[in-house]
């Protein structure tokens, strides 16, 4: 079972952060709580294509956080192979 699901169904509907239309679509826990206002799916899929994934979410907090932690360098690109 997946930790986090979009929620379709209306009157669920949010804003889409990319074109602004009422046809964003949330992703949820398992208590139906929203991850964040910019975690979800857009609708209109056809010409706007947002899509931001929880996974994707969390992987940008913890970089983030790593980034303010650490904000002399980041060791990890210093040693980029190319
Ligand atoms: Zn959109």
């Amino acid at each position: 079972m997946k930790k986090y699901h979009l929620r379709y169904g209306r009157g669920n509907y949010g804003i889409c952060p990319q074109c602004g239309r009422r046809s964003f679509v949330f992703y949820v826990d398992r208590s139906n709580k929203k991850i964040n206002r910019y975690v979800g799916r857009c609708n209109y899929s056809n010409d706007c294509r947002y899509h931001y994934r929880p996974r994707d979410y969390f992987a940008d907090c913890s970089s983030r956080m790593a980034t303010q932690e650490n904000t002399v360098e980041n060791p990890d690109m210093d040693n980029m192979p190319f």
